[in-house]
């Protein structure tokens, strides 16, 4: 730990006193706080990670109202966990949550992070969030919004890799400032702080309640911290084509082994069609109606998307009525570029209930 790491410990009940005091009066009113338990804890955290939390709400409250806990999510079929998934992307955590389920049900539930963390898919900041949050357990979550408020308080300037290595050099301060009274109030209450006071681009020193702690408050260059080594990004064209067929679209699902977006379906790839059954040279007549960049990782991929009046289909692909679209588990951009550039009479209805 750096000095001002070290000498943020001795003052840390003032700290966490302060902190709470502010939570108490300023946390926002979300269905997972309202009543806790270990279930809605580990929706909450796996459908936060990487989505905004106005986002993710509306999933949240359809989700725990089909299934509301581990007992009925086991029983669940992937394909529907996988279509209420769609439009939060990183379908990784809907599998994981489904197989976490399928392993707790009915069983005595595990009570501390290291048991947590023990699950496929569970990784030290949520098993940290369920232990803490559902059962007390005085763990400290350190996610990115906390190497945020504690990067800044702590004045640490060191470059990081990547918010996982910082996590983990800011976990030894995050569990000594832990509240052991109320560990899931206070890490509430450190991410809480980070999302909507200590923000990314503009602090608001003036209402924050650890600004008395803080090494940068008040500085123009508090939001240059915490600090990150540049990233190298590349840049890939990627053309899908929009097949559109008496009320039906062309898609393909990927298997389910698949590294990528496994059992998830996809428009399919414009290289894909024609060429697979016949062997003859593509009869394809394409427009292009759009594009989109989207950073995936160290990733960007523009996408252009193209209106086929004319195809050969081989075995991957499968048509879906429009209607259907929700629940067949198409990705989420895929989704949202159908409904944008299909004609109104063809879109499928948004906002679909589970
Ligand atoms: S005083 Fe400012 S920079 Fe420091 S933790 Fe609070 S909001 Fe962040």
């Amino acid at each position: 730990m750096t000095n001002h790491e070290q000498q943020l410990i001795p003052a840390a009940a003032a700290f966490r006193k302060a902190l709470r005091a502010w939570f108490a009066q300023h946390q926002r009113p979300l269905p997972w706080r309202t009543e806790v338990s270990a279930y809605r804890t580990v929706v909450s955290e796996l459908m936060c990670q990487q989505t905004q939390i106005a986002t993710a709400l509306p999933y949240f409250e359809r989700w725990v109202q089909r299934w509301p806990d581990f007992r009925s999510l086991a029983r669940a079929k992937e394909a529907d966990v996988l279509a209420a998934w769609a439009g939060l992307g990183y379908y990784t955590r809907a599998r994981n949550l489904l197989a976490l389920a399928q392993q707790v049900a009915g069983r005595p539930e595990p009570r501390t992070a290291a048991e947590w963390q023990a699950f496929k898919g569970v990784g030290p900041y949520t098993a940290a969030a369920i232990a803490s949050i559902a059962f007390r357990e005085p763990v400290a979550v350190v996610d990115g919004n906390v190497v945020r408020v504690l990067a800044r308080v702590a004045g640490v300037k060191e470059k990081f890799k990547d918010t996982t290595t910082a996590a983990k050099s800011f976990t030894p301060l995050a569990n000594a400032l832990v509240d052991p009274k109320h560990p899931g109030d206070h890490n509430q209450a450190m991410m809480e702080l980070g999302a909507t006071v200590c923000r990314k681009a503009a602090p608001d020193c003036a209402h924050c309640p650890v600004a008395a702690w803080c090494a940068v408050r008040g500085r123009r260059d508090a939001a240059s911290l915490p600090r990150f080594e540049a990233k190298v990004r590349k840049t890939a064209e990627v053309a899908r084509a929009l097949v559109h067929h008496r009320g039906k679209v062309l898609v393909r699902r990927n298997p389910r082994e698949a590294r990528r977006l496994a059992g998830m379906a996809e428009l399919p790839e414009l290289a894909t069609l024609g060429t697979a059954v016949t062997g003859r040279p593509a009869l394809v007549r394409r427009r292009t109606i759009g594009s989109v960049t989207y950073a995936e990782t160290l990733l960007e991929v523009a996408v252009t998307t193209a209106l086929v009046r004319t195809w050969s289909q081989d075995a991957g692909l499968e048509w879906v009525a429009v209607a259907e679209l929700d629940a067949a588990a198409l990705t989420g951009p895929h989704l949202r570029w159908v409904r944008e550039w299909l004609s109104p009479a063809d879109r499928p209805k948004r906002g679909k209930p589970l």
